[in-house]
């Protein structure tokens, strides 16, 4: 048995190039005491992964060249070596781009498959399912009557982050790329509108689906957006910082906010937040997750691209918009 794997031979230059990657093969790893390990099924791809490939000072150290890609993974257990898990059950965790991983058990996640699809724990169940409850809850701090609006709204955040809004009695304005996905948004997300920035309308559009102005503006994209959104906001709005996808392959600085003086006009809060700050309440997280989904108000969509080669392509598709739901890279082989 081997294992195929994708490792950083480079640090991109702009939008990652297929050279900045190695496709390698190695034996499947031994395992030690405590140690699990796991046949992946699904490794998630996340725009942070660009970020990651960059040298430099972040909320968490650079992949290093040489190393196989850092991604989140879900995948069943093979072999264990801890009292924690058992081969057959399934695990949450950061293995990486490559078909067969190890950690310790104590940085694996067991998950339920009789809950929901396991790739669901990769998305609205898991990481980016966490990034919009605690982004819009916490925050953004949402509460009933507020006008929400969310950039990025077909993604994987932004799609549960209008959801969440409504169901903590908000209203709901997506910004999107296209028709088909602002369709998607409000016919089957429930956003009561969803504006197309790639249109010619897109600022009239905007005024008239807000409706008077924004009192959380969740941003995934920053850019010209970010200002777009400054100009709209209401007294003692919330911005929240999650993302600023249209910047992460500037090969010129990245382009910061103009409009930043509405925040002192109107009496604004602006601020950034990473999810692992909330790591000590992923349990309270996934379990409000996990109830709306049951309940049926919150529903997710996945964007999965099979087989591990075509990793470099897939990835590419988080920036230009080619992705509908969440991104995910099937790793596991079915035999031909
Ligand atoms: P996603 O929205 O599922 O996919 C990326 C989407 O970004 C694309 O489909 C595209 O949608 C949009 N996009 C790409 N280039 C753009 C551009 N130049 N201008 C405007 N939109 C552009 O990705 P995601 O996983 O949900 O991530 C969304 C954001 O959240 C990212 O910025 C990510 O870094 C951030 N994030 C932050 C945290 C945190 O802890 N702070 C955690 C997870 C994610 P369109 O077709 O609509 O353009």
């Amino acid at each position: 048995m081997i294992n195929k794997q994708y490792r950083l031979a480079a640090r991109p230059h702009g939008i990652p190039k297929d050279s900045d990657w190695a496709f390698t093969t190695e034996a499947l790893p031994e395992i030690g005491t405590g140690e699990v390990l796991v046949r992946n099924h699904y490794c998630s791809l996340d725009p942070a992964m660009r970020g990651w490939m960059n040298e430099g000072r972040s909320y968490i150290p650079p992949v290093k060249i040489g190393d196989v890609m850092r991604a989140g993974t879900v995948g069943e257990v093979m072999a264990s070596n801890s009292p924690e898990f058992r081969a057959g059950d399934f695990a949450l965790g950061t293995l990486g781009i490559q078909q067969y991983g190890k950690a310790a058990a104590k940085d694996l996640t067991k998950v339920d498959p009789s809950l929901a699809p396991i790739e669901h724990f990769l998305g609205g169940l898991g990481m980016p399912g966490l990034t919009a409850y605690f982004g819009l809850t916490d925050v953004g701090a949402v509460k009933s009557g507020d006008t929400v609006l969310v950039s990025g709204a077909a993604g994987a955040v932004g799609s549960i982050v209008g959801q969440i809004a409504k169901i903590k009695g908000a209203r709901a304005v997506g910004i999107a790329g296209g028709a088909d996905k602002c369709a998607y948004v409000t016919e089957e997300l429930g956003f009561e509108a969803c504006v197309d920035y790639k249109s010619d309308r897109f600022l009239d559009d905007l005024k008239a689906a807000l409706q008077g102005g924004i009192d959380v503006y969740f941003d995934n994209v920053g850019g010209e957006i970010l200002d777009i959104a400054l100009a709209r906001i209401r007294r003692h709005a919330r911005i929240v910082i999650c993302g600023a996808i249209s910047q992460y392959n500037n090969t010129t600085p990245m382009r910061g906010p103009q409009n930043y003086i509405n925040l002192l006009v109107h009496h604004a809060r602006m601020e950034g937040f990473v999810v692992f700050d909330y790591l000590s309440r992923y349990g309270e997280g996934t379990e409000k997750l996990a109830a709306w989904y049951s309940e049926g108000k919150l529903t997710f969509r996945n964007h999965i691209e099979d087989g591990i080669e075509n990793f470099p392509g897939a990835l590419l598709k988080l920036f230009s918009g080619e992705n509908n739901g969440k991104l995910l890279l099937k790793v596991i082989e079915t035999p031909t």
